[in-house]
């Protein structure tokens, strides 16, 4: 369903979704229309009224990036790589390669060498971050019924007990004891499928550095997305 809303003189585009399962949620489509994810049965009414309440709100997410334009068409300069910030250069050479903590990157179009770059992270996380899981489970006597990476945009890191526990691929960019946070967090799930205070402890059994590791991911977190 669409709606139109005026705000601040002009007239927004609302595409309503009763997909949510309590919270309100706004994303950007452009600076003209926005995305919201409601609960199924709140009305009209009452999200109207729920965003007269919350402009500050509207104004946060019409200033985010477009859902529908890429962030950028050129590589960054720097990635993270297993904790250091790496270099990107473009060579002349046809052929990609790693050496010296510098990505050489073909001369290619944008999007072919954002490809390169995710598929060597991405195989690299196939081996580290899967093998330090295994080693982390088999301490632990815990067997996942599954181990896999996930492209996810929203989480470093799922656990169920049905499908196992996959891990983004782009945790590669983080230093090992980070990863290793992640993999103990997710492993701890399998006992207690919550954030309860139980939960934590199991967490602080395994792992030193809890707090660490969440302040590097909150401050350097968003840099692991820079190749998509
Ligand atoms: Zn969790």
């Amino acid at each position: 369903m669409d709606l139109q809303y005026l705000w601040q003189g002009r007239e927004l585009k609302l595409r309503i979704l009763r997909n949510a399962k309590k919270n309100i949620i706004l994303r950007k489509i452009d600076s003209g229309s926005l995305k919201i994810s409601v609960p199924k049965y709140l009305s009209v009414k009452r999200l109207l009224n729920w965003l007269d309440s919350h402009q500050d709100v509207i104004a946060r997410v019409l200033q985010t990036p477009d859902l529908s334009e890429p962030k950028t068409e050129m590589l960054p300069e720097k990635i993270w790589f297993r904790g250091q910030l790496q270099t990107i250069k473009i060579t002349s050479q046809n052929q990609f390669c790693y050496e010296n903590e510098i990505f050489y990157v073909p001369h290619l179009p944008f999007l072919q060498q954002q490809q390169v770059l995710r598929t060597f992270l991405q195989n690299h996380a196939q081996t580290v971050l899967l093998n330090k899981l295994a080693e982390h489970a088999n301490k632990m006597n815990l067997s996942p019924s599954q181990i896999t990476l996930t492209n996810a945009k929203t989480f470093w890191g799922v656990c169920r007990q049905k499908t196992g526990i996959r891990l983004n691929w782009r945790l590669i960019g983080a230093p090992d004891f980070v990863m290793d946070y992640v993999c103990i967090h997710e492993l701890c799930h399998l006992w207690h499928a919550n954030h309860s205070k139980a939960f934590w402890q199991s967490v602080a059994v395994y792992c030193d550095d809890v707090a660490r590791a969440k302040t590097w991911l909150k401050k350097h977190g968003t840099a692991l997305f820079l190749l998509g």
